[in-house]
């Protein structure tokens, strides 16, 4: 039976960055595509991640592979299949190369065991896929032990790593300890900040690429206001009825339209936020690093102070059954909403922990999407971040970020201008201070959110992405045709 398995990548035209970036720049761009188009000839360039679902690497493969199609490079996507023991080491690996024990189980020999059972079968089927000369870019932890196969192949192998930490303590070092020895044969790697590279990856074998997002895509294309409040009504995140003309559409990724159908299961004492509630909202996994139990903490700090603006606090996730590479999923819900039974009933009422559908991939976009531009303050109160693809999707539609001031946030807001960092992530007084301040101010949220829009739209999309994938492919196959000329 397939371990593999391969994720259908549509076709985008380059072209439709047009509206969105400067013309001189879309010029080069067209340039630079069809020399890559030209050097990648006869090549496949493949992805392989752990999830067609969920978290940062899965919501950015499909637009970009796509547009790679598009210029006529073969590009596909392999999603590797693994079991529970499986996701639960590569788990911890995570957690340790973002610096933190995880569920504290040893990376030892039997760890070693797990994680290398479940690659080789992944291997055995994706050697016979690869051919000589073919790019294969692995995507993080779960993925580094296929790299000898692959080399042994013919491969080119890029690693890359879209996690880390900015200063690396004794967890971090276990994690790269582990990684070692399927890393070290690896001749390029790319990582998301310069901090995060560990020194024997170093050695001029890394380069910084940071995340982008799909401006284009169910989860970040504008929303008329109608359409917002419609889908909020018809998922249970606002309370009716939705306007007259209700449109609850969206266009899919293949241009066709799309409908919100499915209700999110929400946890709350009383009724939805009324449309004019002005909502603060963290989207996220459901994982402790993300600390969606300090952001509900922090914000019954605000209830409990004089702040007179009544905001009400969304916190929204994949439901927690339909998300198979991250195990610990149900155990942070479960652990949020037996905090918020405990909270008082004037504090509960005004916190909603919402699961969200992920049935259809590009419907649960679309739900993420009316509800990060309805809110008034987008959170990602984050204990450790790669990069924070959530506070990118927010800045894109204006909205202004409250954020901790760690990993790759501080390369997206800059503080007091295009949103507020946390310095510690931990301080929840802070936190509270800083949402009363925004919620009081209506002319600053303004001002942040439009300056917000600007930093995403001129550093973190798609198409300065590709620029950046394509010059490293260049240096890969220059190397490759320099090594033969010898
Ligand atoms: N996300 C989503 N549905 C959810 C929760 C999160 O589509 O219910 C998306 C979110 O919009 C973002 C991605 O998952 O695009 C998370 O990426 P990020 O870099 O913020 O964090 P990661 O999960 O990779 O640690």
């Amino acid at each position: 039976m397939a371990v593999l398995h391969e994720v259908r990548v549509g076709v985008r035209p380059l072209e439709q960055f047009s509206p969105v970036v400067p013309k001189r720049h879309m010029r080069e761009a067209l340039k630079t595509a069809l020399r890559a188009r030209n050097r990648l000839a006869k090549r496949v360039v493949w992805n392989v991640n752990s999830t067609a679902v969920g978290g940062g690497v899965a919501e950015m493969l499909p637009s970009l592979c796509a547009y790679a199609r598009s210029i006529g490079i073969d590009t596909r996507w392999l999603v590797i299949e693994g079991n529970p023991e499986f996701f639960r080491v590569t788990k911890r690996i995570h957690h340790a190369l973002h610096g933190s024990a995880g569920d504290g189980s040893p990376l030892d020999e039997g760890a070693r065991e797990i994680y290398e059972a479940t690659l080789r079968r992944n291997a055995t089927e994706l050697v016979e896929m690869v051919r000589e000369g073919d790019v294969v870019l692995l995507h993080d932890p779960q993925t580094a032990g296929l790299s000898q196969p692959l080399l042994n192949a013919g491969a080119h192998v890029v690693w890359r790593c879209h996690v880390g930490i900015d200063e690396p303590n004794e967890e971090a070092q276990r994690g790269w300890e582990f990684l070692r020895p399927y890393l070290e044969p690896v001749p390029r790697f790319v990582f998301s900040r310069q901090a995060y590279v560990p020194t024997f990856c170093d050695h001029g074998k890394a380069v910084v690429i940071q995340p982008s997002i799909d401006v284009f895509s169910p989860k970040n294309q504008e929303l008329p206001e109608k359409a917002i409040h419609t889908i909020l009504v018809h998922t249970g995140l606002v309370d009716g009825p939705p306007p007259d003309d209700a449109d609850h559409g969206f266009l899919r990724d293949d241009g066709s339209p799309g409908r919100v159908g499915r209700r999110a299961e929400v946890v709350r004492l009383g009724r939805p936020p009324a449309w004019e509630t002005p909502l603060v909202v963290q989207i996220s996994r459901w994982d402790p690093l993300k600390d969606m139990k300090g952001v509900m903490l922090g914000f019954a700090k605000l209830c409990e102070s004089e702040c007179p603006v009544r905001a009400e606090l969304v916190l929204a996730g994949p439901n927690v059954k339909g998300v198979t590479d991250d195990p610990e999923g149900a155990d942070v819900f479960e652990e949020v909403v037996a905090t918020w039974r405990t909270l008082p009933d004037a504090i509960r009422g005004r916190i909603h922990l919402a699961s969200l559908p992920t049935d259809d991939v590009q419907e649960n976009a679309a739900i993420v999407n009316a509800l990060q531009r309805h809110a008034a303050i987008v959170v990602q109160k984050s204990l450790r971040e790669g990069f924070g693809l959530t506070v990118t999707e927010a800045m894109w539609k204006g909205r202004p970020v409250v954020a901790s001031g760690i990993g790759g946030i501080q390369d997206q807001i800059e503080h007091g201008k295009s949103g507020l960092l946390l310095k510690d992530p931990h301080d929840l007084d802070a936190f509270e201070a800083d949402l009363c301040e925004l919620l009081c101010d209506a002319e600053k949220l303004e001002r942040m959110g439009t300056a917000a829009r600007k930093r995403a739209q001129e550093n973190f999309l798609g198409l300065d992405h590709l620029l950046k994938y394509s010059a490293l492919l260049k240096e890969i196959t220059e190397t490759e045709e320099g090594n033969a000329s010898r």
